[in-house]
């Protein structure tokens, strides 16, 4: 019963735990395994004991500012009431210090074990562990330091080690770590092996990545485009400090669609579009990267906009960029597949602009053109135009034979339907042209409150209220 008991705290048990998961990650990287799971005994017991040797070596630097210091200082952000990070220690000897931080990383004796079990694996927990060992659990507003009289959290002693590797898992920067979790597995390990074996660098020479971070979300960013295989779940980006002063923890979230959907749109075939992409979330005061990742996480519905604006742009100066088509491609991908917009639905929104494109070509003017164009920030100028050049290409006898320029469903699709326009043509909105014009109805409401019902078969014909 004890050897097993003893066996249970060299091996991992899966958690829901985003950090621990990641320190659990970033664990079985240290020990040369694929997965927690992976882990044996002998595998977790040379992790645990190669992050002791990187504390036992950074504690001896002493002052974070100093040219070694930043694996130290990065300390602070995890451990900042451990023997790393005692205000003593620059009084104490060397070998002081490695033995206080030596025993810090040590497993308590049996005999010393709680009678509970751990509060996230189920196995027997071998202490109460608090803001030493474990960065935070909830929000900031969980100080994560436990009341008067209770010791902390019931932990075994693979899910405090999970803790401890938490920063190798990390991007530091001294502050506060920006990590990634998803419930996809392959994605966790991958992430986690490149950042590890980054972090295991930079701690070995004491010194901060090079690499600037412009934003949080292009951290994400960058890994998704790193991954080569499809995401099977959503990732969340975590921010935290566990400082004394000033916790922290901040998600946020991508679901699949989009987070799938950012990977692919780096690689070939779609690829070709990403450049484009990239400059379309450009602006004087923030890089192209930032604007993309952060309407990511923020409002993704703003990648569309973003891109649709950057093509008008070059209309706007006469000029057709070369990346259209690919960028184009990019954006019908994102509402299909982030958006799960119906295909017939795009078919039908494409065919719109098809129509409007050859009818613009027909009239060969450069002020009508000019006219859409000044329509495209506001709907509901757009659809009265698009109405008015319905209602001009059903008097004119040649196109009439050709139908409306834009039927009522595709009206629908392009425009919220209660969005109501101003003026008589606003009227016209529900007229089922594409269905043999047997009814008008307006949808503006009367004086009284009352609707008027237009019975009539086309617009041309006079309008006379029956109601
Ligand atoms: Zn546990």
């Amino acid at each position: 019963m004890t050897e097993e008991a003893d066996g249970e705290q060299s091996r991992f048990r899966p958690t829901a735990h985003p950090l621990q998961r990641i320190g659990a990650c970033a664990l079985a990287v240290l020990g040369e395994a694929s997965t927690p799971a992976e882990l044996d005994p002998g595998a977790f017991e040379k992790a645990v004991r190669h992050m002791a040797d990187d504390a036992a070596t950074a504690v001896l630097v002493r002052n974070t500012k100093s040219e070694r210091g930043f694996w130290l200082k990065a300390s602070h952000s995890f451990f900042p009431n451990s023997k790393m990070n005692h205000p003593g220690n620059v009084r104490r000897t060397d070998d002081d210090l490695r033995d206080a931080v030596r025993r810090w990383r040590i497993r308590p004796a049996r005999a010393a074990w709680p009678p509970v079990a751990c509060v996230l694996c189920g196995s027997a927990a071998v202490g109460f562990y608090g803001k030493v060992d474990v960065p935070l659990a909830e929000s900031d507003l969980y100080r994560n330091s436990t009341p008067r009289g209770h010791t902390g959290m019931a932990l075994c002693w693979p899910c405090v080690c999970g803790f401890h590797a938490l920063p190798y898992g990390c991007r530091l920067t001294g502050g506060q770590s920006i990590a990634l979790h998803s419930w996809d597995d392959r994605f966790m390990a991958r992430t986690s092996s490149r950042q590890v074996q980054r972090n295991r660098r930079l701690i070995a020479l004491g010194q901060p990545d090079p690499r600037r971070v412009p934003a949080r979300e292009v951290v994400a960013l960058q890994e998704l485009r790193a991954h080569d295989d499809r995401l099977t779940a959503g990732v969340d980006l975590l921010v935290f400090s566990n400082e004394n002063r000033g916790h922290s923890l901040e998600i946020q979230s991508l679901e699949q669609p989009l987070a799938e959907w950012l990977r692919r749109s780096s690689r070939p075939p779609r690829g070709r579009g990403f450049p484009a992409l990239l400059r379309a979330h450009a602006t004087t005061s923030r890089p192209s990267v930032v604007g993309l990742a952060r309407n990511a996480f923020r409002a993704p519905g703003r990648i569309v906009g973003a891109s649709a604006r950057y093509l008008i742009s070059g209309l706007e100066r006469g000029v057709l960029r070369d990346e259209t088509s690919a960028l184009a491609t990019s954006c019908f991908s994102f509402t299909t597949e982030v958006m799960r917009m119906n295909q017939n639905e795009i078919d039908e929104i494409r065919s719109v602009g098809t129509q409007v494109a050859a009818w613009l070509a027909e009239a060969d003017s450069a002020g009508a053109l000019r006219e859409l164009n000044s329509t495209l920030k506001e709907p509901k100028r757009m659809r009265h135009w698009l109405m008015r050049r319905n209602l001009d290409a059903l008097l004119n006898s040649k196109s009439h034979s050709r139908g409306p320029l834009v039927t009522d469903d595709q009206f629908r699709l392009l425009f919220d339907p209660e969005v109501e326009t101003p003026g008589s043509i606003a009227s016209s909105s529900s007229c089922r042209w594409s269905s043999g014009c047997t009814s008008w109805v307006s949808s503006r409401p009367t004086a009284s409150g009352s609707r008027r019902r237009w019975p009539t078969k086309c617009p041309t014909t006079p309008r006379t209220p029956t109601t």
